[in-house]
Protein backbone atom coordinates (compact mmCIF):
# COMPACT_ATOMS: atom_id res chain seq x y z
CA UNK A 1 0.00 0.00 0.00
CA UNK A 2 1.06 3.08 -0.63
CA UNK A 3 0.38 6.39 1.25
CA UNK A 4 1.05 10.18 0.69
CA UNK A 5 0.64 10.77 4.14
CA UNK A 6 0.72 14.71 4.24
CA UNK A 7 -2.26 15.36 6.84
CA UNK A 8 -1.34 19.63 7.80
CA UNK A 9 -3.61 21.63 6.41
CA UNK A 10 -0.88 24.11 6.88
CA UNK A 11 0.67 23.01 2.95
CA UNK A 12 -0.57 25.21 1.42
CA UNK A 13 -1.36 22.64 -1.26
CA UNK A 14 -4.08 21.54 1.35
CA UNK A 15 -6.29 24.56 1.71
CA UNK A 16 -7.87 26.32 -1.34
CA UNK A 17 -7.51 29.96 -2.05
CA UNK A 18 -10.59 32.36 -0.99
CA UNK A 19 -12.12 29.71 1.62
CA UNK A 20 -14.89 31.49 3.56
CA UNK A 21 -15.04 30.98 7.28
CA UNK A 22 -18.94 31.75 7.17
CA UNK A 23 -21.70 30.88 4.35
CA UNK A 24 -25.14 31.80 4.40
CA UNK A 25 -28.47 31.41 3.28
CA UNK A 26 -29.37 32.83 -0.35
CA UNK A 27 -33.29 34.36 -0.40
CA UNK A 28 -34.74 36.36 -3.01
CA UNK A 29 -30.97 37.68 -4.39
CA UNK A 30 -29.43 37.84 -0.81
CA UNK A 31 -27.28 36.48 1.30
CA UNK A 32 -28.71 36.50 5.20
CA UNK A 33 -28.31 34.29 8.70
CA UNK A 34 -30.85 32.23 9.99
CA UNK A 35 -33.80 33.75 11.48
CA UNK A 36 -33.18 32.00 14.93
CA UNK A 37 -29.54 32.85 14.10
CA UNK A 38 -28.76 29.22 14.79
CA UNK A 39 -25.57 28.24 12.48
CA UNK A 40 -23.61 24.40 12.72
CA UNK A 41 -19.60 23.93 11.99
CA UNK A 42 -18.45 21.73 9.33
CA UNK A 43 -15.38 20.04 9.42
CA UNK A 44 -12.14 19.11 7.50
CA UNK A 45 -12.21 15.32 7.01
CA UNK A 46 -8.94 14.86 6.97
CA UNK A 47 -8.29 16.51 10.68
CA UNK A 48 -12.34 16.53 11.92
CA UNK A 49 -11.43 20.03 12.90
CA UNK A 50 -14.16 22.63 12.56
CA UNK A 51 -13.44 25.48 9.89
CA UNK A 52 -16.39 26.59 8.54
CA UNK A 53 -19.49 27.94 10.12
CA UNK A 54 -22.87 27.43 8.40
CA UNK A 55 -26.25 29.15 8.77
CA UNK A 56 -28.57 26.46 9.96
CA UNK A 57 -31.97 26.90 9.11
CA UNK A 58 -35.60 25.68 10.04
CA UNK A 59 -39.07 26.56 9.58
CA UNK A 60 -39.29 30.06 9.49
CA UNK A 61 -35.99 30.64 6.94
CA UNK A 62 -37.71 27.82 4.40
CA UNK A 63 -41.16 29.97 4.70
CA UNK A 64 -38.81 33.07 3.76
CA UNK A 65 -37.11 30.91 0.65
CA UNK A 66 -40.34 29.47 -0.26
CA UNK A 67 -42.10 32.65 -0.33
CA UNK A 68 -39.30 34.64 -2.47
CA UNK A 69 -39.47 31.40 -4.82
CA UNK A 70 -43.07 31.66 -5.52
CA UNK A 71 -43.11 35.41 -6.22
CA UNK A 72 -40.60 34.65 -8.30
CA UNK A 73 -42.90 32.11 -9.84
CA UNK A 74 -45.91 34.29 -10.11
CA UNK A 75 -45.01 37.57 -10.52
CA UNK A 76 -41.40 37.02 -12.04
CA UNK A 77 -40.32 36.70 -15.76
CA UNK A 78 -38.66 33.37 -15.11
CA UNK A 79 -41.40 30.79 -16.09
CA UNK A 80 -42.76 33.06 -18.65
CA UNK A 81 -39.45 33.62 -20.39
CA UNK A 82 -38.83 31.64 -23.67
CA UNK A 83 -37.12 28.43 -23.19
CA UNK A 84 -34.02 30.13 -25.59
CA UNK A 85 -33.92 32.67 -23.34
CA UNK A 86 -33.75 30.38 -20.46
CA UNK A 87 -31.24 28.73 -22.86
CA UNK A 88 -28.88 31.32 -22.63
CA UNK A 89 -28.87 31.64 -19.18
CA UNK A 90 -28.03 28.61 -18.33
CA UNK A 91 -25.43 28.33 -21.13
CA UNK A 92 -23.63 31.11 -19.36
CA UNK A 93 -23.91 29.26 -15.38
CA UNK A 94 -21.99 26.02 -17.56
CA UNK A 95 -19.46 28.63 -18.97
CA UNK A 96 -19.17 30.10 -15.17
CA UNK A 97 -18.56 26.46 -13.75
CA UNK A 98 -16.12 25.74 -15.99
CA UNK A 99 -14.06 28.83 -15.88
CA UNK A 100 -14.28 28.24 -11.89
CA UNK A 101 -13.37 24.47 -11.96
CA UNK A 102 -10.14 25.03 -10.14
CA UNK A 103 -11.58 26.66 -7.45
CA UNK A 104 -14.79 24.49 -7.63
CA UNK A 105 -12.55 21.06 -7.05
CA UNK A 106 -10.68 22.35 -4.30
CA UNK A 107 -13.45 23.84 -2.58
CA UNK A 108 -15.49 20.13 -3.38
CA UNK A 109 -12.23 18.39 -2.28
CA UNK A 110 -11.36 20.40 0.75
CA UNK A 111 -14.74 20.21 2.34
CA UNK A 112 -16.17 16.40 1.39
CA UNK A 113 -12.49 14.58 1.61
CA UNK A 114 -12.90 13.61 -2.34
CA UNK A 115 -9.50 12.96 -3.92
CA UNK A 116 -9.00 16.48 -6.26
CA UNK A 117 -8.42 14.73 -8.95
CA UNK A 118 -11.62 13.29 -9.32
CA UNK A 119 -13.33 16.78 -7.55
CA UNK A 120 -11.87 18.16 -11.02
CA UNK A 121 -14.27 15.94 -13.32
CA UNK A 122 -17.17 16.55 -10.87
CA UNK A 123 -17.23 19.95 -11.81
CA UNK A 124 -17.19 19.16 -15.39
CA UNK A 125 -19.85 17.26 -15.24
CA UNK A 126 -21.59 19.86 -13.28
CA UNK A 127 -21.56 21.99 -16.18
CA UNK A 128 -22.17 19.48 -18.94
CA UNK A 129 -25.57 18.92 -17.03
CA UNK A 130 -26.82 22.49 -17.20
CA UNK A 131 -25.73 22.38 -21.10
CA UNK A 132 -27.40 18.74 -21.61
CA UNK A 133 -31.15 20.53 -20.17
CA UNK A 134 -30.30 24.28 -21.54
CA UNK A 135 -30.45 22.23 -25.27
CA UNK A 136 -32.80 19.84 -24.40
CA UNK A 137 -35.47 22.75 -23.41
CA UNK A 138 -34.87 24.18 -27.06
CA UNK A 139 -35.02 21.49 -28.77
CA UNK A 140 -38.60 19.47 -26.88
CA UNK A 141 -41.28 19.45 -28.62
CA UNK A 142 -45.07 18.74 -27.64
CA UNK A 143 -47.47 16.10 -28.43
CA UNK A 144 -50.19 17.02 -31.02
CA UNK A 145 -52.74 15.02 -32.33
CA UNK A 146 -55.38 15.57 -35.13
CA UNK A 147 -59.12 13.29 -35.37
CA UNK A 148 -59.52 14.75 -38.93
CA UNK A 149 -62.47 16.96 -39.46
CA UNK A 150 -62.98 16.81 -35.79
CA UNK A 151 -60.27 18.05 -32.87
CA UNK A 152 -57.18 18.87 -32.39
CA UNK A 153 -55.46 18.55 -29.28
CA UNK A 154 -52.39 18.95 -28.22
CA UNK A 155 -50.06 19.37 -24.90
CA UNK A 156 -49.48 22.59 -23.31
CA UNK A 157 -46.42 22.27 -21.40
CA UNK A 158 -46.17 24.73 -18.25
CA UNK A 159 -43.65 24.52 -15.05
CA UNK A 160 -45.10 22.67 -12.08
CA UNK A 161 -43.98 25.94 -9.73
CA UNK A 162 -42.00 26.09 -6.72
CA UNK A 163 -39.26 22.69 -6.59
CA UNK A 164 -37.30 21.43 -3.62
CA UNK A 165 -34.42 20.05 -4.21
CA UNK A 166 -33.04 18.16 -1.23
CA UNK A 167 -29.27 16.69 -1.72
CA UNK A 168 -26.70 14.40 -0.10
CA UNK A 169 -23.06 15.18 0.29
CA UNK A 170 -21.46 12.69 -1.94
CA UNK A 171 -20.09 14.82 -5.18
CA UNK A 172 -22.74 17.76 -3.97
CA UNK A 173 -22.14 20.21 -6.71
CA UNK A 174 -22.56 17.62 -8.99
CA UNK A 175 -25.61 16.36 -7.47
CA UNK A 176 -26.96 20.03 -7.26
CA UNK A 177 -26.56 20.51 -11.13
CA UNK A 178 -28.25 17.23 -11.55
CA UNK A 179 -31.82 18.79 -9.95
CA UNK A 180 -31.19 22.31 -10.82
CA UNK A 181 -30.38 22.04 -14.53
CA UNK A 182 -33.62 20.22 -15.42
CA UNK A 183 -35.92 22.71 -12.74
CA UNK A 184 -34.88 25.92 -13.75
CA UNK A 185 -34.46 24.46 -17.80
CA UNK A 186 -37.99 23.73 -17.29
CA UNK A 187 -39.31 27.05 -15.93
CA UNK A 188 -39.47 26.15 -11.90
CA UNK A 189 -38.19 28.72 -9.25
CA UNK A 190 -36.53 26.84 -6.82
CA UNK A 191 -35.45 26.34 -3.11
CA UNK A 192 -32.05 23.92 -2.67
CA UNK A 193 -31.18 21.90 0.66
CA UNK A 194 -28.17 21.09 0.61
CA UNK A 195 -26.08 18.29 2.56
CA UNK A 196 -25.22 19.62 6.29
CA UNK A 197 -22.14 17.58 6.25
CA UNK A 198 -20.13 19.54 3.15
CA UNK A 199 -22.37 22.85 2.20
CA UNK A 200 -19.24 24.85 0.94
CA UNK A 201 -19.35 24.16 -2.42
CA UNK A 202 -23.09 24.90 -2.58
CA UNK A 203 -22.37 28.37 -1.67
CA UNK A 204 -20.80 29.32 -4.79
CA UNK A 205 -24.55 28.84 -6.56
CA UNK A 206 -25.44 32.24 -5.87
CA UNK A 207 -22.79 34.29 -7.38
CA UNK A 208 -22.44 31.66 -10.28
CA UNK A 209 -26.71 32.14 -11.11
CA UNK A 210 -26.67 35.92 -10.42
CA UNK A 211 -23.80 36.81 -12.97
CA UNK A 212 -25.17 34.36 -15.59
CA UNK A 213 -28.54 36.76 -15.27
CA UNK A 214 -30.82 34.41 -13.18
CA UNK A 215 -33.25 37.05 -11.80
CA UNK A 216 -33.37 37.29 -8.25
CA UNK A 217 -35.84 34.71 -6.19
CA UNK A 218 -35.48 32.11 -9.01
CA UNK A 219 -32.58 30.56 -7.07
CA UNK A 220 -32.54 30.06 -3.45
CA UNK A 221 -30.38 28.02 -1.13
CA UNK A 222 -31.11 27.14 2.78
CA UNK A 223 -28.84 25.36 4.47
CA UNK A 224 -28.88 23.36 7.93
CA UNK A 225 -30.05 19.80 8.95
CA UNK A 226 -32.50 17.46 7.15
CA UNK A 227 -34.47 17.33 9.93
CA UNK A 228 -35.48 20.99 10.19
CA UNK A 229 -34.52 22.51 7.15
CA UNK A 230 -35.09 19.94 4.89
CA UNK A 231 -38.12 18.31 6.63
CA UNK A 232 -39.95 22.46 6.40
CA UNK A 233 -39.62 22.51 2.77
CA UNK A 234 -41.23 19.01 2.00
CA UNK A 235 -43.92 19.90 4.31
CA UNK A 236 -44.35 23.39 2.84
CA UNK A 237 -47.52 23.44 1.04
CA UNK A 238 -46.14 26.47 -1.41
CA UNK A 239 -43.79 23.79 -2.75
CA UNK A 240 -45.10 21.38 -5.51
CA UNK A 241 -42.59 19.08 -5.64
CA UNK A 242 -39.48 17.18 -3.95
CA UNK A 243 -36.48 16.26 -5.75
CA UNK A 244 -34.61 14.23 -3.40
CA UNK A 245 -30.98 12.28 -3.46
CA UNK A 246 -30.18 10.18 -0.10
CA UNK A 247 -30.35 7.48 1.78
CA UNK A 248 -33.74 5.13 1.46
CA UNK A 249 -34.57 5.12 4.75
CA UNK A 250 -34.95 9.40 4.63
CA UNK A 251 -36.60 8.73 1.25
CA UNK A 252 -39.52 6.70 3.36
CA UNK A 253 -39.77 9.62 5.44
CA UNK A 254 -40.15 12.06 2.84
CA UNK A 255 -42.30 10.09 1.38
CA UNK A 256 -44.97 9.92 4.24
CA UNK A 257 -44.44 13.65 4.23
CA UNK A 258 -45.24 14.20 0.75
CA UNK A 259 -48.74 12.54 1.02
CA UNK A 260 -50.67 15.33 2.84
CA UNK A 261 -49.75 17.46 0.43
CA UNK A 262 -50.03 15.33 -2.77
CA UNK A 263 -46.72 16.52 -3.33
CA UNK A 264 -44.91 15.11 -6.89
CA UNK A 265 -41.92 13.21 -5.55
CA UNK A 266 -39.43 11.77 -7.76
CA UNK A 267 -36.47 9.80 -5.21
CA UNK A 268 -32.87 8.92 -6.12
CA UNK A 269 -31.96 6.59 -2.90
CA UNK A 270 -29.23 3.99 -1.82
CA UNK A 271 -27.81 1.10 -3.33
CA UNK A 272 -25.96 -2.07 -3.47
CA UNK A 273 -25.08 -2.98 -7.20
CA UNK A 274 -23.48 -5.88 -8.27
CA UNK A 275 -20.80 -6.78 -10.68
CA UNK A 276 -20.93 -10.09 -12.35
CA UNK A 277 -17.61 -11.09 -13.58
CA UNK A 278 -17.86 -14.41 -15.61
CA UNK A 279 -15.22 -16.92 -16.60
CA UNK A 280 -15.16 -15.61 -20.32
CA UNK A 281 -14.93 -12.11 -19.59
CA UNK A 282 -11.99 -9.72 -20.48
CA UNK A 283 -10.11 -10.26 -16.83
CA UNK A 284 -7.59 -7.35 -17.19
CA UNK A 285 -10.55 -4.52 -17.84
CA UNK A 286 -12.96 -6.24 -15.67
CA UNK A 287 -9.99 -5.98 -12.78
CA UNK A 288 -9.48 -2.23 -13.48
CA UNK A 289 -13.44 -1.69 -13.83
CA UNK A 290 -14.50 -3.17 -10.40
CA UNK A 291 -11.32 -1.73 -8.73
CA UNK A 292 -12.57 1.98 -10.11
CA UNK A 293 -16.16 1.20 -9.57
CA UNK A 294 -16.01 0.76 -5.79
CA UNK A 295 -12.91 3.12 -4.93
CA UNK A 296 -13.47 6.06 -6.84
CA UNK A 297 -15.24 8.77 -4.91
CA UNK A 298 -14.07 7.45 -2.03
CA UNK A 299 -16.42 4.16 -2.29
CA UNK A 300 -19.01 7.14 -1.97
CA UNK A 301 -21.31 6.67 -4.90
CA UNK A 302 -24.38 5.12 -4.92
CA UNK A 303 -23.42 3.48 -8.20
CA UNK A 304 -20.92 2.00 -6.50
CA UNK A 305 -19.78 -2.28 -7.54
CA UNK A 306 -19.91 -2.78 -3.96
CA UNK A 307 -20.65 -6.86 -4.75
CA UNK A 308 -18.41 -8.71 -6.88
CA UNK A 309 -20.01 -11.82 -8.16
CA UNK A 310 -17.33 -14.02 -9.91
CA UNK A 311 -17.47 -17.42 -11.77
CA UNK A 312 -16.10 -20.26 -9.96
CA UNK A 313 -13.10 -20.82 -12.46
CA UNK A 314 -11.72 -17.55 -12.23
CA UNK A 315 -12.37 -16.52 -8.84
CA UNK A 316 -9.06 -17.70 -6.90
CA UNK A 317 -7.59 -15.55 -9.53
CA UNK A 318 -9.64 -12.65 -9.11
CA UNK A 319 -9.40 -12.44 -5.84
CA UNK A 320 -5.79 -12.71 -5.75
CA UNK A 321 -5.59 -9.83 -8.16
CA UNK A 322 -7.94 -7.78 -7.15
CA UNK A 323 -6.88 -8.20 -3.27
CA UNK A 324 -3.23 -7.12 -4.66
CA UNK A 325 -4.62 -3.96 -6.58
CA UNK A 326 -6.52 -2.75 -4.10
CA UNK A 327 -3.45 -2.76 -1.51
CA UNK A 328 -1.54 -0.63 -4.28
CA UNK A 329 -4.02 1.71 -4.39
CA UNK A 330 -2.64 5.30 -3.18
CA UNK A 331 -4.62 6.51 0.04
CA UNK A 332 -3.81 10.76 0.96
CA UNK A 333 -4.72 13.88 1.49
CA UNK A 334 -7.60 14.81 -0.82
CA UNK A 335 -5.72 17.34 -2.22
CA UNK A 336 -3.04 15.43 -3.28
CA UNK A 337 -2.92 14.58 -7.24
CA UNK A 338 -1.50 11.16 -6.83
CA UNK A 339 -4.39 10.07 -3.79
CA UNK A 340 -6.91 7.94 -5.55
CA UNK A 341 -8.61 7.17 -2.24
CA UNK A 342 -8.87 10.38 0.06
CA UNK A 343 -10.60 10.82 3.44
CA UNK A 344 -14.30 10.05 4.85
CA UNK A 345 -16.94 12.85 4.91
CA UNK A 346 -17.27 12.43 8.42
CA UNK A 347 -16.31 10.76 11.57
CA UNK A 348 -20.01 9.74 12.00
CA UNK A 349 -20.22 8.45 8.75
CA UNK A 350 -16.47 6.76 9.21
CA UNK A 351 -17.82 4.67 12.13
CA UNK A 352 -20.45 3.34 10.31
CA UNK A 353 -18.33 2.59 7.59
CA UNK A 354 -15.82 0.87 10.16
CA UNK A 355 -18.99 -1.10 12.05
CA UNK A 356 -19.21 -2.95 8.39
CA UNK A 357 -15.35 -3.68 8.48
CA UNK A 358 -15.26 -5.19 11.79
CA UNK A 359 -18.56 -7.13 10.85
CA UNK A 360 -16.77 -8.09 7.44
CA UNK A 361 -14.06 -9.74 9.85
CA UNK A 362 -16.52 -12.15 10.78
CA UNK A 363 -18.83 -12.70 7.54
CA UNK A 364 -16.51 -13.23 4.93
CA UNK A 365 -12.81 -13.53 4.46
CA UNK A 366 -10.30 -10.24 4.68
CA UNK A 367 -7.92 -10.25 1.63
CA UNK A 368 -6.73 -6.62 1.78
CA UNK A 369 -7.09 -3.39 3.97
CA UNK A 370 -9.18 -3.42 7.03
CA UNK A 371 -6.80 -0.83 8.80
CA UNK A 372 -6.41 2.89 9.21
CA UNK A 373 -3.41 3.44 6.72
CA UNK A 374 0.14 3.98 8.25
CA UNK A 375 1.18 7.89 8.58
CA UNK A 376 -2.62 8.80 8.32
CA UNK A 377 -3.57 8.95 12.07
CA UNK A 378 -5.99 11.77 12.20
CA UNK A 379 -8.81 12.18 10.12
CA UNK A 380 -11.22 9.56 8.15
CA UNK A 381 -8.59 7.51 6.32
CA UNK A 382 -9.02 3.86 5.57
CA UNK A 383 -7.31 1.20 3.71
CA UNK A 384 -9.22 0.02 0.61
CA UNK A 385 -10.87 -3.62 1.89
CA UNK A 386 -12.02 -6.58 0.19
CA UNK A 387 -13.41 -9.43 1.87
CA UNK A 388 -13.46 -13.11 -0.58
CA UNK A 389 -16.25 -15.73 0.26
CA UNK A 390 -19.21 -13.47 1.57
CA UNK A 391 -22.23 -15.15 1.84
CA UNK A 392 -25.35 -13.81 0.50
CA UNK A 393 -26.68 -13.19 4.54
CA UNK A 394 -23.54 -11.50 5.67
CA UNK A 395 -24.61 -7.87 6.65
CA UNK A 396 -21.30 -6.34 4.34
CA UNK A 397 -23.11 -8.28 1.32
CA UNK A 398 -26.84 -6.81 1.87
CA UNK A 399 -26.60 -3.30 3.54
CA UNK A 400 -25.17 -0.58 1.71
CA UNK A 401 -21.89 0.78 3.20
CA UNK A 402 -20.74 3.55 1.30
CA UNK A 403 -17.38 3.42 1.74
CA UNK A 404 -13.88 1.81 0.19
CA UNK A 405 -15.45 -1.93 0.83
CA UNK A 406 -16.01 -4.68 -1.38
CA UNK A 407 -17.61 -7.95 -1.30
CA UNK A 408 -16.71 -10.87 -3.13
CA UNK A 409 -19.03 -14.29 -3.71
CA UNK A 410 -18.41 -16.86 -6.15
CA UNK A 411 -20.58 -18.22 -8.20
CA UNK A 412 -20.80 -21.89 -10.62
CA UNK A 413 -24.18 -21.06 -12.73
CA UNK A 414 -25.45 -18.60 -14.50
CA UNK A 415 -29.43 -18.76 -12.92
CA UNK A 416 -26.76 -18.33 -9.29
CA UNK A 417 -25.53 -15.35 -10.55
CA UNK A 418 -28.97 -13.88 -11.16
CA UNK A 419 -30.51 -14.99 -8.01
CA UNK A 420 -27.53 -13.53 -5.85
CA UNK A 421 -27.64 -10.69 -7.98
CA UNK A 422 -31.06 -9.99 -7.45
CA UNK A 423 -31.16 -11.22 -3.69
CA UNK A 424 -30.84 -7.43 -1.61
CA UNK A 425 -33.36 -4.71 -1.30
CA UNK A 426 -31.77 -2.22 -3.56
CA UNK A 427 -31.98 -1.93 -7.25
CA UNK A 428 -29.74 0.63 -8.33
CA UNK A 429 -27.17 -0.41 -10.89
CA UNK A 430 -25.66 -3.60 -12.10
CA UNK A 431 -22.25 -4.19 -14.22
CA UNK A 432 -22.25 -7.54 -16.35
CA UNK A 433 -18.54 -8.40 -17.53
CA UNK A 434 -18.86 -11.33 -20.38
CA UNK A 435 -17.75 -11.71 -23.89
CA UNK A 436 -21.09 -13.83 -24.66
CA UNK A 437 -23.59 -11.36 -26.53
CA UNK A 438 -26.46 -13.56 -25.49
CA UNK A 439 -25.90 -13.75 -22.13
CA UNK A 440 -24.99 -10.10 -22.46
CA UNK A 441 -28.45 -8.99 -22.74
CA UNK A 442 -30.29 -11.96 -21.35
CA UNK A 443 -28.62 -11.10 -18.31
CA UNK A 444 -29.10 -7.75 -18.18
CA UNK A 445 -32.44 -7.84 -18.74
CA UNK A 446 -33.19 -10.14 -15.90
CA UNK A 447 -31.40 -7.74 -12.79
CA UNK A 448 -33.31 -6.20 -10.73
CA UNK A 449 -31.90 -2.53 -11.50
CA UNK A 450 -32.61 0.71 -13.04
CA UNK A 451 -28.98 0.88 -14.72
CA UNK A 452 -26.80 -1.95 -16.38
CA UNK A 453 -23.68 -1.61 -18.24
CA UNK A 454 -22.18 -4.20 -19.87
CA UNK A 455 -18.56 -4.52 -19.60
CA UNK A 456 -18.27 -1.06 -18.32
CA UNK A 457 -18.10 0.62 -15.38
CA UNK A 458 -20.72 3.53 -14.71
CA UNK A 459 -20.31 5.74 -18.20
CA UNK A 460 -23.80 8.06 -18.17
CA UNK A 461 -25.58 8.87 -21.52
CA UNK A 462 -27.59 11.95 -20.09
CA UNK A 463 -30.52 11.50 -22.58
CA UNK A 464 -30.97 7.50 -20.94
CA UNK A 465 -33.35 6.70 -17.49
CA UNK A 466 -31.37 7.49 -14.09
CA UNK A 467 -32.65 5.77 -11.35
CA UNK A 468 -33.50 2.67 -9.22
CA UNK A 469 -36.17 0.02 -8.67
CA UNK A 470 -37.05 -1.69 -5.26
CA UNK A 471 -35.40 0.22 -2.76
CA UNK A 472 -32.96 2.49 -4.88
CA UNK A 473 -35.93 4.80 -5.65
CA UNK A 474 -39.01 6.04 -7.65
CA UNK A 475 -39.21 7.80 -11.01
CA UNK A 476 -36.36 8.03 -13.05
CA UNK A 477 -35.02 11.26 -14.49
CA UNK A 478 -32.77 11.79 -17.36
CA UNK A 479 -33.18 13.20 -20.76
CA UNK A 480 -36.99 14.38 -21.24
CA UNK A 481 -37.80 12.35 -17.74
CA UNK A 482 -36.25 15.36 -15.92
CA UNK A 483 -38.11 17.92 -17.65
CA UNK A 484 -41.40 15.57 -17.23
CA UNK A 485 -41.38 15.89 -13.79
CA UNK A 486 -40.84 19.58 -13.62
CA UNK A 487 -43.29 20.47 -16.23
CA UNK A 488 -47.16 19.72 -15.71
CA UNK A 489 -48.15 18.39 -19.19
CA UNK A 490 -52.24 20.15 -19.95
CA UNK A 491 -54.15 18.24 -22.51
CA UNK A 492 -56.11 20.82 -24.34
CA UNK A 493 -58.34 19.53 -27.16
CA UNK A 494 -60.08 22.25 -29.82
CA UNK A 495 -63.18 20.86 -32.04
CA UNK A 496 -63.18 21.69 -35.23
CA UNK A 497 -66.61 20.70 -35.69
CA UNK A 498 -70.01 21.15 -34.14
CA UNK A 499 -69.67 18.25 -31.41
CA UNK A 500 -72.60 15.98 -31.16
CA UNK A 501 -74.09 16.51 -27.53
CA UNK A 502 -76.71 15.13 -25.75
CA UNK A 503 -79.28 18.11 -25.42
CA UNK A 504 -80.29 17.45 -21.56
CA UNK A 505 -83.11 19.43 -20.71
CA UNK A 506 -84.08 20.50 -24.52
CA UNK A 507 -87.73 19.79 -24.79
P1 LIG B 1 -29.36 11.38 3.81
O1 LIG B 1 -30.62 10.71 3.46
O2 LIG B 1 -28.87 11.26 5.21
O3 LIG B 1 -29.45 12.95 3.53
C1 LIG B 1 -29.74 13.47 2.25
C2 LIG B 1 -30.35 14.84 2.39
O4 LIG B 1 -31.63 14.71 3.02
C3 LIG B 1 -29.55 15.81 3.26
O5 LIG B 1 -29.63 17.10 2.70
C4 LIG B 1 -30.29 15.76 4.57
O6 LIG B 1 -30.13 16.92 5.35
C5 LIG B 1 -31.73 15.61 4.10
N1 LIG B 1 -32.67 15.04 5.08
C6 LIG B 1 -32.40 14.18 6.08
N2 LIG B 1 -33.54 13.90 6.76
C7 LIG B 1 -34.53 14.59 6.19
C8 LIG B 1 -35.93 14.72 6.43
N3 LIG B 1 -36.53 14.07 7.43
N4 LIG B 1 -36.66 15.53 5.64
C9 LIG B 1 -36.06 16.20 4.61
N5 LIG B 1 -34.75 16.13 4.34
C10 LIG B 1 -33.99 15.32 5.11
O7 LIG B 1 -28.28 10.85 2.77
P2 LIG B 1 -26.71 11.14 2.77
O8 LIG B 1 -26.09 10.33 3.85
O9 LIG B 1 -26.49 12.61 2.70
O10 LIG B 1 -26.30 10.57 1.34
C11 LIG B 1 -25.90 9.27 1.10
C12 LIG B 1 -27.04 8.45 0.51
O11 LIG B 1 -27.48 9.03 -0.71
C13 LIG B 1 -26.64 7.02 0.17
O12 LIG B 1 -27.66 6.15 0.56
C14 LIG B 1 -26.53 7.05 -1.36
O13 LIG B 1 -26.69 5.82 -2.00
C15 LIG B 1 -27.61 8.01 -1.71
N6 LIG B 1 -27.40 8.55 -3.05
C16 LIG B 1 -28.21 8.13 -4.06
C17 LIG B 1 -28.01 8.59 -5.36
C18 LIG B 1 -28.90 8.14 -6.49
O14 LIG B 1 -28.89 8.80 -7.52
N7 LIG B 1 -29.66 7.08 -6.35
C19 LIG B 1 -26.97 9.50 -5.62
C20 LIG B 1 -26.16 9.90 -4.57
C21 LIG B 1 -26.38 9.42 -3.28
Amino acid sequence: MTTHADPSTDLPHARPANLPDRIRHHIGGVDVDSVSGETLEVIDPTTNRPYLTAAAGDKADIDRAVAAAKDAFENGPWPRMKARERHRILHRIADAVESREHELAAMESFDTGLPIAQARGQARRAAENFRFFADLVVAQRSDAYEVPGAQVNYVHRRPVGVAGLITPWNTPFMLESWKLGPALASGCTVVLKPAEFTPLSASLWAGIMKDAGVPDGVFNLVGGYGETAGDALVKHPDVSLISFTGESSTGQTIFRNCADGLKGMSMELGGKSPAIVFADADLEAALDSTLFGVFSLNGERCTAGSRILVERPIYDEFVRRYAERADNVVVGHPSDPGTEVGALVHPEHFAKVWSYVEAGKSEGRLVAGGTRPEGLEEGNYLRPTVFADVPATASIFQEEIFGPVVAITPFDTEEEALRLANDVRYGLAAYVWTTDLERAHTFAQGVESGMVWVNSHNVRDLRTPFGGVKASGLGQEGGYRSLDFYTEQQAVHISLAPVHTSRFGAR
